[in-house]
């Protein structure tokens, strides 16, 4: 058996996302600044995508920026905002994505001054404290919406409330909650809104940023124009209509998807705290629907993910890009987790594709995986 839970890293592109792009490889290949039929035909195509995205957010359609994914968004929004102001504070959590925390940090070398809020043990941000953290030169509030290692949701409406009320402009990274907890821009508290193409089952290398009317970025790139000089290049007509295609499905089915996730993730959850000296990490219950995040005392998370694979099972320790660097996640160092525990650490991240027997199967498989892990492990008896 087969079995891929790790979709908080990448998902399927779903086949109704490569039905819509596969024209615009073949004979829809215009530019869509041509003023031919060519042109005109990826123009539609382009915004027609746009007002898709910003429906799936409840934004305008001229709100809608698209990127290459995430990290772009992120960059953009907050460089964006940094550069319009050249010196300022900047408020972050300590449990960001990268493409947000280097970003501060980044901005940090370059004269900023960055707070990057501490998190209780369930990863939440305290919104008391960030109060009390504002400055008169503070420019900037960005906290995720949802985390991409342990799913804690993070109380951004009350976090964009503060914001509003100090007239400081609010990003959030919803890379992770969009296609999985509802967003409507119009009704929440928030200026700006990274999301990604690739972690909603669409294609890789495509995301938006949504930037409400009114606030003003600095272009980090010089070029062409395109996408009000946000984001100059060629647009990727494809992966935009790709992207828009996966958005409209996810929207259209996000409740069913949410529900049937939610009840897997809490069979999952139930399931590995039967294991000895396992643990739950992230919030038990402001969660995403689709992640179950773990550490197991006296576990090795490489070996842990390289056991599972070669049992079928496809999972993540850390996160995909701190994973490389045998460095304990910042993420979970953060909630107050022993570095060597953090170690054992284990991601099951769930796609509405997944089924209760290939969680059958893991819960089957993972006890005696672990059993086999600890006979060889030096932490172990602890
Ligand atoms: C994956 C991810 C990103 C980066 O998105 P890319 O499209 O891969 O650049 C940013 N933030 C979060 C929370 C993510 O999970």
């Amino acid at each position: 058996m087969k079995v891929y839970f790790d979709n908080a890293a990448t998902t399927r592109t779903c086949d109704e996302a490569i039905d819509a792009m596969l024209p615009f490889f073949t004979t829809k290949f215009g530019n869509a600044s041509s003023l031919h039929s060519w042109g005109r035909e990826a123009r539609e195509a382009l915004e027609k995508s746009r007002e898709t995205v910003a429906a799936f957010l409840g934004a305008d359609a001229d709100e809608i920026i698209f990127t290459s994914g995430g990290t772009e968004s992120d960059n953009i929004a907050i460089r964006g905002i940094a550069s319009r102001h050249g010196s300022g504070h900047i408020i972050t959590s300590a449990v960001e994505h990268p493409a947000a925390l280097e970003t501060c940090r980044y901005l940090e070398k370059k004269g900023f001054s960055v707070t990057y809020l501490p998190v209780d043990r369930y990863g939440m941000v305290d919104v008391e404290m960030l109060e009390r953290e504002l400055r008169d030169d503070t420019i900037l509030i960005s906290i995720m919406h949802a985390n991409n290692e342990i799913g804690t949701i993070e109380p951004i409406e009350k976090i964009g409330r503060i914001a509003r009320k100090h007239g400081i402009p609010f990003h959030t990274d919803a890379v992770q909650s969009a296609g999985k907890l509802p967003i409507d821009v119009k009704n929440m508290p928030v200026d700006m809104l990274s999301i990604s193409s690739h972690k909603l089952h669409g294609p890789k290398g495509v995301g938006a940023l949504y930037v409400k009317r009114g606030v003003k970025l600095e272009s980090l790139m010089h070029g062409g124009g395109h996408e009000r000089g946000l984001r100059p290049s060629t647009e990727n007509v494809a992966g935009i209509v790709g992207f828009a295609r996966a958005c409209e499905i996810a929207l259209d089915s996000m409740k069913e998807d949410a529900a049937a996730m939610g009840k897997l993730r809490d069979i999952i959850i139930g399931g590995v705290l039967e294991i000895e000296e396992s643990y739950l990490t992230g919030h038990p219950t402001e969660r995403l629907p689709n992640n179950a995040s773990f550490y197991f005392r006296g576990i090795e998370g490489e070996s842990l993910i390289l056991m599972l694979d070669s049992m079928g099972i496809a999972a993540s320790t850390g996160s995909a890009c701190s994973s490389k660097k045998l460095q304990a996640s910042h993420v979970l160092l953060a909630t107050g987790i022993r570095p060597e525990d953090a170690h054992g650490s284990l991601r099951i991240s769930l796609s509405r594709y997944n089924t209760r027997e290939e969680v059958d199967y893991f819960l089957e498989t993972l006890p005696g995986v672990i059993e086999e892990l600890r006979k060889i492990s030096p932490l172990w008896p602890k």
